[in-house]
């Protein structure tokens, strides 16, 4: 029921630090059974390593020059039949905007807005767990968000990681963390602030993320999801059938779906 449309809302682009050209991404996204790609390249002036450039981040020329060329695209063939937005995937602040209207904003807590200190190796540490969940709280109650990007997966940690984990040995990490600090309480009030101003919550794909549980627990509380692969790998491109399953499995119905157009 919910395959007539499949959308994958999260991909990277050489506009930032994703693999794949703009200008391939909509094949790509046909060839792996898209009808719908966003190409969210991170802009994020506040970051701490923000350096405006390509292979890292977005600035508002680019992002500018992206929104012409995803008008090139819709009205010539270069689609593929695939409908192409441009967004931003940016940080735990709103970011400025100068009249630059992407078709969405996605807003993931990749650092902390006031860190409490880390300590190397300490992974566990209450305090900044629960500064993790207000910031996500306050994205997802504040303006500039259509999408809370990841809430419970690529979680901040790299201050306390200690050196050469895989990249399963950090979805691990952060499962546990996900046990241990983040209640059911806190998945609701994101939830129902996210539902009040109209903002999804993001299946981010790559970390199975939020868990069956409280994707069901969001389904309730009436908000909308959003499906994402967050690809930086061109191969990752639609890689969102974690989503749709889930959804499928849960028994959503299609207005259960976000996608950029849905408001517009
Ligand atoms: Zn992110
Ligand atoms: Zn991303």
């Amino acid at each position: 029921m919910l395959e007539g449309a499949r959308a994958d809302c999260h991909v990277h682009s050489t506009w930032s630090d994703g693999e794949a050209n703009p200008e391939e991404i909509p094949e790509l996204a046909r060839r792996s059974g898209l009808a719908a790609v966003a190409i969210t390249d991170h802009y994020d002036p506040h970051a701490p390593d923000y350096r405006p450039v390509p292979g890292r981040f977005l600035d508002l020329p680019r992002l500018a020059a992206m929104i012409e060329w995803r008008d090139r695209v819709r009205t010539s063939q270069a689609g593929q039949g695939v409908r192409v937005w441009v967004g931003i995937e940016r940080g735990p602040l709103p970011v400025p905007l100068e009249g630059a209207t992407p078709d969405l904003v996605i807003a993931s807590v990749h650092y902390l807005t006031e860190p409490p200190p880390t300590v190397r190796g300490r992974l566990f540490d209450e305090a900044y767990w629960r500064a993790y969940m207000q910031d996500v709280l306050r994205v997802a109650s504040g303006p500039q968000v259509d999408v809370v990007g990841h809430m419970a997966g690529y979680l901040p940690m790299r201050s306390m990681l200690l050196p050469g984990s895989t990249f399963e040995e950090r979805r691990e990490i952060e499962r546990e963390i996900a046990r241990r600090f983040f209640i059911r309480d806190w998945y609701e009030q994101v939830f129902r602030a996210a539902a009040a101003r109209g903002a999804a919550c993001e299946l981010h794909c790559p970390t199975k993320s939020p868990s069956p549980d409280m994707v069901r627990l969001g389904l309730d509380t009436g908000v909308r999801f959003s499906a994402g692969s967050d690809a930086h790998i061109a191969s990752w491109i639609g890689d969102v059938g974690w989503a749709y399953d889930l959804l499928e499995s849960l028994g959503a119905r299609p207005a259960d779906l976000w996608a950029p157009d849905f408001d517009r």
